[in-house]
């Protein structure tokens, strides 16, 4: 059995929820996770916040348009009129269950009810439309199984004997559906895995069942090899290990966070990104084999602050990076890049938030140099320090950029080189070309 799991923009409208019924009813028993509409988890928080804030008109307001715009799409997604009537109760039953929220004290428990009913009304309009076509659709309702433990943290033995019971009870069904992102509590209270978190449903449920593999259907034909808002010509990279993933998803790709498909990875199972608008194309699969001496991708983060701590105190010194680290770690904020020689170490940062406290400590210890908006270039792939080359080609690529650091050898995967924002564009442009187009 596979996980395909379909974002908001795949059920964003009643078309997209048929298109997504078709090629779901073509792919066999599977179990089928659907985040909400696109904009619904959007719309609920700013209800909630019209709540929180008092203003009962502007809920009420919010959530009648809301719920027009959900009676539109019921009445354009089913013929039958007996389903369409079923389809209206449930969509009825949840803007009023919201609407009870309008009458009496709003904390962040009524804020989780009602930004539960997202995902519970696409999956039951997905369920009713696929019944209405004669399918054998089952809903396994999350909220009976996905649930976190004391510490927040997904509860994987309850998840597993949960799940497993519900689709024992449902063995006939064609097909199954559940809601991605919501879940309970280790106190039985409604609450979600974070925005973004149906990715993550689709993880913690293809490890529950060992799938044979997740498949996260966005609207794009999975992850490319550079930023195509910057380069021309970019293409989808086929196979990434997990790390490589990783690496690309922290470093400002536009793919899965690391974190939703850690459990994919620790049970090993593949994940692919496919594209609902183009079901044919090949996409992405993330596993955790290596495809060998290639570099797949090349990504970019933006907003970096680069600080060089200078001092004869070094030298020889032991402890003197402990020092710093503990400055960094005294105000939250992570380091991303490092490069150290024996006077100094520079590293990098994604957060000016305590910058000016940052630096008060760090004078202490020696002199400080701060450079501001920089940008991390990324380059992915199998970069196992064994095999020749690839760093030489990289820094060739930039030979007449200025680059402020590079960090090599932290992992098998990755170098990641520090230059001014202004310069951005023309580097990923010039690894493109001698990386990937071999126009060195
Ligand atoms: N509907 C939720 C959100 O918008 C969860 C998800 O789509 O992954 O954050
Ligand atoms: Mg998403």
């Amino acid at each position: 059995m596979r996980v395909l799991k379909f974002g908001g923009t795949s059920v964003g409208s009643a078309q997209r929820i048929k298109n997504v019924a078709e090629l779901i009813s073509k792919r066999g028993k599977n179990i089928i996770v659907l985040s909400a509409m696109s904009g619904t988890t959007n719309t609920l928080v700013e209800i909630s916040d019209y709540l929180y804030k008092k203003n009962t008109d502007g809920a009420k307001e919010t959530i009648n348009n809301l719920e027009k715009h959900y009676k539109d799409t019921v009445d354009e997604l089913f013929s039958d009129s007996n389903f369409k009537d079923d389809a209206v109760k449930e969509i009825k039953a949840c803007f009023n269950y919201i609407r009870s929220f309008t009458k009496d004290i709003f904390t962040l428990f009524e804020e989780k009810e009602i930004l539960s009913q997202g995902e519970l009304m696409s999956t039951a309009m997905m369920n009713l439309y696929l019944q209405s076509k004669g399918i054998k659709s089952a809903l396994l309702p999350a909220l009976e199984f996905m649930r976190t433990d004391k510490n927040g943290e997904p509860d994987s033995q309850y998840i597993k004997q949960k799940i497993n019971a519900q689709i024992e009870k449902h063995a006939d069904a064609d097909i199954y559906i559940t809601q991605g992102y919501i879940c309970r509590n280790a106190y039985g209270e409604v609450d979600n895995l974070q925005r973004g978190g149906s990715d993550y449903s689709a993880s913690l449920i293809g490890a529950a069942i060992n799938a044979e593999e997740i498949e996260i259907w966005t609207d794009i034909d999975g992850m490319h090899n550079n930023d195509p808002r910057y380069v021309p010509d970019t293409t989808p990279v086929h196979t990434l290990h997990f790390e490589e993933a990783a690496e690309l998803a922290y470093f400002g790709a536009k793919i899965l966070h690391p974190t939703c498909i850690l459990p994919a990875k620790l049970n090993n199972i593949p994940v692919r990104l496919l594209n609902t608008m183009q079901p044919e194309a090949e996409g992405t699969l993330i596993y955790n084999s290596k495809a060998g001496k290639e570099i797949k991708a090349i990504a970019a983060k933006d907003n970096i602050t680069a600080i060089k701590i200078k001092s004869g105190r070094m030298l020889l010194a032991y402890g003197f990076l402990r020092k710093v680290f503990e400055i960094f770690e005294s105000y939250k904020t992570p380091i991303d890049m490092i490069a150290t020689s024996e006077v100094g170490v520079s590293v990098s940062i994604d957060n000016e938030k305590n910058l000016d406290g940052i630096l008060d400590d760090l004078k202490k210890f020696g002199t400080v140099t701060v450079d501001h908006d920089m940008v991390i270039i990324c380059v992915v792939g199998d970069l196992e320090w064994k095999n020749c080359g690839f760093e030489s080609k990289v820094l060739q690529a930039l030979t007449d950029i200025p680059v402020r650091m590079i960090s090599y050898g932290g992992s098998n995967y990755n170098i990641s080189i520090l230059v001014k924002r202004e310069d951005k564009v023309r580097a990923l442009n010039k690894l493109s070309d001698y990386l990937f187009k071999n126009k060195a």
